[in-house]
């Protein structure tokens, strides 16, 4: 499995100085049918530092 080096998501609570913590990520793409650049991809284990809902709805708190 890849490992992620760098992610500039720094509202994450998974990030930690630009390095993502997630045991794993699962990466999509964002709503296009066709992916064409970076533009078009999100990581769907982001996880608010305020806390929030996951995509399918579930209620978590923040760390
Ligand atoms: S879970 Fe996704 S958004 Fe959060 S730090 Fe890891 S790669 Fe970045």
């Amino acid at each position: 499995m890849s490992r992620i080096v760098k992610c500039m998501c720094e509202e994450c609570l998974y990030n930690n100085n630009n390095a993502c913590t997630a045991d794993a990520v699962e990466i999509k793409s964002s709503n296009n049918l066709r992916v064409n650049s970076p533009d078009d991809t999100m990581c769907n284990t982001f996880r608010s530092r305020k806390g929030g809902k996951d995509k399918e709805g579930n209620i978590y708190t923040s760390l």
